[in-house]
């Protein structure tokens, strides 16, 4: 079969925020990072920070109330991009908000780590945030350097 060029592909979603759509997300974007032939581990990490910054959309960003979440992947040199971004209530200090263990949930549900865990599972982690505009999340993977420097 000839080898196709994939350079630009890329994919856009459009979801309410619901807790059900963290799953639907999750699954469409490794559907999508599968075509870079990751590894177990390397498509694991991406379900999981996939996963945190859906969450964060859906219960800080809208806290519950309807709201669009927009997910687009790109295919970059090496790896993947995705840019999570919501319309919701934005973060004052994306710098403490990125300090593990800081959170503003009150009811103690929440550890505080899911920027951690975005940054410690990507390769690089980029938020930007306005206060009542929204918040936009850009997770850069790259495939196939697992073990290298
Ligand atoms: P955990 O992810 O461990 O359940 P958490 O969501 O509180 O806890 P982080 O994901 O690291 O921890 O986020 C830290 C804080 O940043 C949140 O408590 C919240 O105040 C703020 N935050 C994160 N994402 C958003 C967002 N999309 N919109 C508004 N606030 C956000
Ligand atoms: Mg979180």
């Amino acid at each position: 079969m000839r080898k196709e060029k994939r350079g630009g592909n890329r994919m856009r979603l459009s979801l309410p925020a619901l807790s059900v759509n963290e799953g639907v997300a999750r699954a469409a974007v490794a559907a999508f990072c599968a075509q870079c032939d990751p590894s177990a581990t390397e498509l694991a990490d991406i379900k999981c920070a996939v996963s945190e910054a859906v969450t964060n959309c859906i219960v800080h960003a809208y806290r519950e109330r309807r709201g669009e979440i927009s997910i687009t992947v790109r295919l970059i040199e090496g790896g993947v991009r995705i840019a999570i971004r919501d319309r919701g209530c934005g973060i004052p200090d994306v710098r403490l908000a990125r300090e593990p263990l800081f959170t503003t949930d009150a009811a103690g549900e929440r550890s505080g780590m899911g920027f951690t865990v975005m940054e410690s599972f990507m390769d690089r982690l980029s938020v930007r945030s306005k206060r009542g505009k929204g918040t936009l999340v850009i997770l850069t993977k790259y495939i196939g350097r697992e073990g290298g420097v």
